[in-house]
């Protein structure tokens, strides 16, 4: 399992630890899944310099929990919510 820095897609692999359930593998993504069927993966900054790898349905899952998290945060550290077409695609070495 890959450790993330970011709280949302802990914090949802800890609720649906459904790793055995995903119906795609997709090892570029840094999220739980399961995964898009389209394996292209976007680069979502999480804070400071760090990023999160995600293909597209593992963004909005950590959108979904973004937009929950706001509700219970300060104008002020409320996480931003980025368009999927804002993102950069992320560059395979
Ligand atoms: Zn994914």
């Amino acid at each position: 399992m890959k450790e993330i820095k970011t709280g949302g897609i802990y914090k949802i692999r800890l609720l649906l630890n459904n790793e055995d359930d995903d119906v795609l593998n997709n090892n570029n993504c840094d999220g739980s899944g399961p995964h898009s069927i389209n394996p292209e993966v976007r680069v979502l900054p999480t804070g400071g310099d760090s990023n999160a790898i995600l293909c597209f349905t593992c963004f909005l899952r950590e959108l979904q929990f973004r937009k929950q998290r706001n509700k219970e945060l300060s104008k002020e550290s409320q996480f931003k919510l980025p368009s999927w077409e804002s993102l950069k695609k992320y560059a395979y070495l």
